[in-house]
């Protein structure tokens, strides 16, 4: 299997074996981001309520000040009444603003507003001592904000008491209605104040927390929701994938089945040609002994007559000639008597070949009739062309210069042939034209040996 193949498989079943689990914690991943920007977006909106409602409690405080301020205490002042913050106790006295802004301030914590109010400064008058001065970072760091830019609210956020609340600070600047009093009171902690300077600190404290808790439930349900959605989803999921997952592995088994069939078919498709071959190698080999001649590789006598056969009936059906020529090599015995038989079947091979190679007609056929006696069969071939190529063959030996020391016919081996050709009539036989020229190639044998005679029917 191709390497990119095998990747791309390792992928697939390590998706499929981890791709419920991978796609929760996805979707765990984005449900928490969404609760928490949730959260965020909660506290953001919580905070801007929170400051507005710090800004509007602290413009109202000072805005009842400043009435308060012009509209009572200055006039009290003209009907000689004394303005101190220990009104309670003196006679014909009214508060001092920013004692009524104080208490103000109490009043309205203490009617469940949530938010609390405290005046306060690093120079508090004794009476104050107590509860003013700054009592903590916020503090000193709203007084050093404060003094470097009174227009500037100074505020944060900040878990008290396990609650989270804005603490928020604006100027309480000296005003003139005020400034020679505090500095000619006899209890005053500091002289030399001028019209503007930072007297002190007005702080709202509004807690989020309470606001905070209704937005919670809400986040609950959004979780909730979100959470089901998710079961929902990883259920169809890995039912999915489980289905999908089974169906790769049923494709893959058949696919192994059908590659074992396959490969089985191959196998059998392979062994059957090679038995096809061995069949065709055997029938060959089968026809070759049926037709051959073992020692001279030239058609055997049961191939010359199956052939003499088919070609006389041709030869009865077209009305043509069939001429054969019998071969007998001259004084056979006294050659094997003189040369031993293996030298005897050397030398058959050798008129064998000869005669073979000179019947060129593809019709022709050369056999070997017996003995050292071979037969021509020459299909559509009159007498005299028979016993031209008789002749031809006679010579072709004697060319060859085969010793023969034992014969008294020539120092060569030599042949004697009988030549003859019939047109088969309707009820002749080939016996007749064999006989023919077997009585030709006697009269051959007869008349001295190494000669051809042609013989005729009587
Ligand atoms: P002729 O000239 O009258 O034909 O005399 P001849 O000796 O050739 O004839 P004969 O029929 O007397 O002898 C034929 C000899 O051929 C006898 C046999 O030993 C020999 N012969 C036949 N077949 C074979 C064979 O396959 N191999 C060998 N070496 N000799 C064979
Ligand atoms: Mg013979
Ligand atoms: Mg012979």
């Amino acid at each position: 299997m191709p390497f990119f193949r095998r990747r791309l498989d390792q992928g697939l079943d390590l998706f499929q074996r981890h791709a419920v689990l991978g796609m929760t914690l996805v979707l765990l991943l984005s449900l928490s981001g969404l609760t928490w920007s949730l959260q965020q977006i909660f506290t953001q909106q919580l905070q801007n309520a929170a400051l507005k409602n710090a800004q509007l409690y602290t413009a109202t405080l000072s805005e009842f000040r400043s009435l308060y301020t012009s509209e009572v205490v200055a006039r009290a002042r003209q009907y000689g009444m004394t303005i101190t913050h220990d009104y309670q106790t003196t006679a014909q006295a009214i508060p001092l603003p920013a004692t009524l802004s104080m208490l103000l301030g109490n009043r309205l914590t203490q009617q469940g507003s949530g938010a609390s109010t405290r005046l306060y400064s690093p120079y508090p008058f004794p009476w104050r001592a107590q509860e003013g001065g700054l009592r903590d970072s916020f503090g000193e760091q709203a007084w050093q904000a404060l003094q470097a830019d009174p227009k500037q609210p100074f505020y944060r956020f900040e878990r008290l008491d396990d609650q989270l609340v804005l603490r928020y600070a604006t100027a309480d600047l000296m005003r003139e209605a005020c400034v020679d009093c505090h500095n000619s009171h006899p209890e005053s902690p500091r002289r030399g104040w001028r019209v503007g300077d930072l007297r002190g600190i007005l702080e709202v404290k509004q807690p989020l927390d309470s606001a905070g808790l209704s937005a919670r439930p809400l986040l609950i349900e959004t979780a909730v929701v979100t959470l089901s959605i998710l079961a929902l989803f990883s259920t169809l999921l890995a039912l999915v994938i489980g289905r999908l997952h089974r169906a790769r592995e049923e494709a893959q088994c058949l696919s192994q089945e059908m590659g074992l069939i396959n490969r089985a078919l191959e196998r059998e498709v392979v062994e059957r040609h090679q038995a096809e071959q061995t069949l065709r190698t055997v029938n060959e080999t089968l026809l070759q002994l049926t037709n051959r001649d073992p020692l001279t590789q030239i058609a055997n006598r049961r191939c010359f007559e199956d052939s003499l056969a088919l070609e006389w009936k041709r030869a009865q059906r077209l009305g043509s000639s069939i001429g054969l020529i019998m071969v007998d090599i001259d004084h056979f015995k006294a050659y094997n008597d003189h040369y031993g038989h293996q030298a005897g079947d050397r030398c058959l091979q050798r008129v064998a070949a000869l005669l073979q190679s000179m019947a060129q007609r593809s019709t022709d056929l050369v056999a070997r009739y017996g003995g050292e006696e071979f037969v021509i069969v020459l299909p559509n071939t009159p007498v005299e062309a028979a016993l031209a190529l008789a002749e031809a063959m006679r010579k072709g030996v004697e060319a060859l210069q085969l010793e023969h020391a034992a014969s008294p016919t020539s120092a060569w081996v030599t042949l004697s042939l009988g030549a003859a050709s019939l047109i088969p009539g309707a009820d002749s036989t080939p016996e007749q034209l064999l006989q023919i020229a077997d009585r030709a190639l006697y009269r051959a044998k007869a008349g001295g040996r190494n000669r051809c005679e042609a013989g005729a029917a009587e």
